[in-house]
């Protein structure tokens, strides 16, 4: 019998490098992507279907109404959240899948498949977290005191909810311990 895939969530502030991260990982591991719902814009190079599924509101709205979403969270006024079905079909076949989602999704995804493996992306400080998101240059001073908020909130839950925390105060570092988690547990 084939043994089930497992649910990697991985989590973490915005600017901890967690997005690029997880890109590395997904062109080296053997593992899934879940394509989340969200009502945001598709950003510049963003593709339907691939980054995200692009929906409107009223059609998230749905998929919460239908029971569609292992878990969901409102995040800097736009809604994002996980379709269940695509998860279930690829663990029930073995296969690994990788969640890139914010803490309060990461929470409910915890309640609802406790076996989930919870990896925190942490940058190495505020300072240099602050430093990243203003040298992104595509995000609004309101935006990035909301972010420096959020970020500071997860911190603080971060121990409790997660199993490992990986700080990325090395690009190659962070990826080779994402990485040694996914090949190790098998
Ligand atoms: P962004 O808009 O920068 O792509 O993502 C903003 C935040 O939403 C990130 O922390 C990202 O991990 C999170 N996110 C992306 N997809 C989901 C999802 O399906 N559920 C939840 N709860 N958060 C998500």
């Amino acid at each position: 019998m084939t043994e089930a895939g497992r649910l990697f969530v991985i989590s973490g502030p915005s600017g901890s490098g967690k997005s690029s991260i997880i890109t590395e990982v997904l062109d080296l591991a053997d593992i899934d992507f879940s394509i989340s719902a969200t009502t945001r814009l598709p950003r510049p190079g963003e593709v339907n279907g691939t980054h995200y599924n692009f929906v409107s509101r009223h059609d998230f709205e749905q998929m919460i109404e239908d029971g569609e979403l292992l878990e969901w969270a409102e995040y800097n006024n736009h809604l994002y959240g996980t379709p269940a079905k695509p998860i279930a079909a690829a663990n029930e076949i073995g296969r690994d899948v990788l969640l890139d989602i914010e803490i309060k999704g990461a929470r409910q995804v915890k309640d609802n498949r406790p076996d989930s493996i919870m990896v925190f992306i942490s940058p190495p400080s505020m300072e240099e977290l602050e430093r990243r998101l203003r040298n992104r240059g595509d995000t609004s001073d309101e935006d990035i005191e909301d972010r420096l908020e959020i970020a500071s909130e997860q911190m603080a839950i971060a121990e409790d909810l997660f199993d490992h925390i990986v700080v990325n105060d090395s690009f190659t570092k962070a990826v080779d311990e994402v990485l040694r988690l996914i090949t190790d547990e098998s």
